[in-house]
Formats: C-alpha cells, sequence, structure tokens
C-alpha cells in the first residue's frame, strides 16, 4: 500500500495508472462499517483495479463549536485497517494544502441539503459537496462507495454526480451495527457506558416503528409519534429530529409508502447520533 500524503502527488499517480480505481472517501477513525466500504470497493475494483481510500478530517463540513478539534485521529490504526483490507493506496492530504487561505469557490446543493440534516447543520453539506469535488477531480476513481448510513450525503453524493457530469458510478453499502443494533460510527466513542447503552433507542424506535407500518399504519404522524415516545424513554437522549421523507426527494411526506425513509438524529450529551431505516 502507497501513503500519498500531498495534493501534488496523486496526479502522478493517476496519470501512471490505467487501472479501474475505486474511491472510498472518509474522515479515518476507521471502523467495521467503513470495512465493510472497502470490501464493496474490493469486490467492485476486481483483482485488476485498485482501491483508493482517502482519509481528511474536512473542516469545511464541522460547524462552528462543533467536533471537528475533538474528532478521533487514528493515523497509524487506520493505516493498519486499510493494509489488512487489501488497499492500494491511501490518500491523506494536510488541511493547507486542500483548502487556500484565500479560496473562493464552494460547491453547494440547494434541494436535497434543505431537508433532515442539513437544517440542523447548516453549511455541512457544502462542505461535503466541495470536498468531494475535490477528491473526485484529484484522484479520478471510476467508482465511489458511501454508505447508507449518511443516507442523505449518498442521495447529495448522487445528485452531484448527476448535475457536474462526474462520470463515476456510485455505490451504496448497507448499514453495519453493533450486535445490540446502534450504528457504527467514529463518533460512537464519545459516548458514556451510560449514553452508550441508552444509544441503542434510536435503532429499536425506528425499527418499532417500521412494524407498525408494515402492519398497516401509514399515518406519518403516527409513525413518528411511534418513535418519538421510543426515544424518548431513554433519559439521556435528546431528539434533533425525526421525519419520515421520499427516499429520493428527501421531502417530508404525510403518508408512508414504499418508498418511505424514516430517519432519525438524536443527541446524547454532545454527541449527535444519526440512523435511518427503509420502511419495505
Ligand atoms: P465518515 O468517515 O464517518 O465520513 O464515513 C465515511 C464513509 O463510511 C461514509 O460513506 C459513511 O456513510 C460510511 N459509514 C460510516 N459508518 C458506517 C456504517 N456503520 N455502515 C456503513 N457505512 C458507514
Amino acid at each position: 500500500m502507497e501513503v500519498i500524503g500531498t495534493t501534488a502527488d496523486p496526479l502522478a499517480f493517476v496519470r501512471r495508472s490505467a487501472k479501474y480505481r475505486v474511491l472510498v472517501p472518509t474522515m479515518g477513525a476507521l471502523h467495521q462499517g467503513h470495512a465493510t466500504l472497502l470490501r464493496m470497493a474490493r469486490d467492485a475494483a476486481g483483482g485488476a483495479g485498485e482501491v483508493w481510500v482517502s482519509i481528511f478530517v474536512n473542516p469545511l463540513q464541522f460547524g462552528p463549536g462543533a467536533d471537528y478539534e475533538r474528532y478521533p485521529r487514528a493515523q497509524n490504526a487506520d493505516e493498519e485497517l486499510c493494509r489488512g483490507a487489501g488497499v492500494d493506496i491511501l490518500f491523506r492530504p494536510h488541511v493547507a494544502e486542500m483548502y487556500h487561505d484565500d479560496r473562493s469557490i464552494v460547491v453547494e446543493e440547494n434541494s436535497l441539503s434543505r431537508t433532515l440534516c442539513g437544517r440542523s447543520r447548516p453549511g455541512h453539506f457544502a462542505g461535503v459537496c466541495t470536498v468531494v469535488t475535490k477528491l473526485f477531480h484529484l484522484l479520478a476513481p471510476n467508482a465511489a462507495v458511501f454508505g447508507e448510513k449518511d443516507f442523505q450525503q449518498l442521495a447529495i453524493i448522487r445528485r452531484l454526480v448527476r448535475d457536474l457530469d462526474f462520470d463515476i458510478e456510485i455505490i451504496a453499502a448497507p448499514t453495519l451495527r453493533e450486535p445490540d443494533g446502534l450504528a457504527c460510527s467514529s463518533r460512537n466513542i464519545y459516548l458514556t457506558a451510560e449514553e452508550r447503552e441508552q444509544a441503542t433507542v434510536i435503532r429499536a424506535a425506528l425499527s418499532e416503528a417500521a412494524q407498525l407500518a408494515a402492519a398497516g399504519e401509514a399515518s406519518t404522524a403516527k409513525l413518528l409519534e411511534c418513535t418519538r415516545r421510543r426515544i424518548e424513554s431513554a433519559p439521556l437522549a435528546r431528539i434533533d429530529y425525526i421525519d419520515l421523507v421520499h427516499c429520493e426527494t428527501l421531502q417530508s411526506q404525510t403518508e408512508a409508502d414504499a418508498n418511505s425513509l424514516l430517519a432519525a438524529a438524536v443527541f446524547f450529551g454532545r454527541t449527535r447520533l444519526i440512523d435511518n431505516l427503509r420502511l419495505a
């Protein structure tokens, strides 16, 4: 595995290599959820292709007072996980190289970004779209893998690729969970033991509402009420949002149907966790 730490090198690598490249963009502190993406990237790349991973804690996507400074950085462990997963190239640029002090271009999506996390985290998805655009230009992948855990991000990246004509296949990876149902996340390590125990309520609440929907309940109000009540049964949980949206437009729905996605963001202390579930 080659480790590239500067934005100058990837272009040289890209020019040298005519191989099919599959990129997995991450912010590091890699866990088993990321490992799922790496496996899917390996499958998509095949024996002859290459798996590229980027690790970049992108300051643009953190709001003021968010956890940019304390976001976990685990350089050695990340490298080891990548090596073990058969990654070919690890791209780990410095912030100062990625962003000029006087940069003045931002890539902004203006529809899907307005709901769910976009409402609670203004500017977040513009930060994501800007960095992903840069990574796509720098690394010129043929395909890129994103996780369904960040469902809104995945939808926005698909829109980015469509609207800006990137010739890149977007591959969606299912959410990997801990045995008790909590979605794997780099932020789970922030949780105290008590918060960690109670955080399982998010998935449990989404599943309960999904069961209700499967039993015939279509009223969004009732499904959201069921989700809310279950989450609020955990004393340490503070709901940021819960919503039922169309899985492609991400607009709120008044009635659940086969395209519905139930999504939640919940604080435990200062840690904000997100999760979602498609209603079958
Ligand atoms: P992050 O490092 O948190 O920015 O995540 C990098 C990629 O991994 C994103 O595409 C995420 O959606 C994906 N990801 C993070 N956690 C999980 C998980 N538990 N299951 C599947 N994909 C995940």
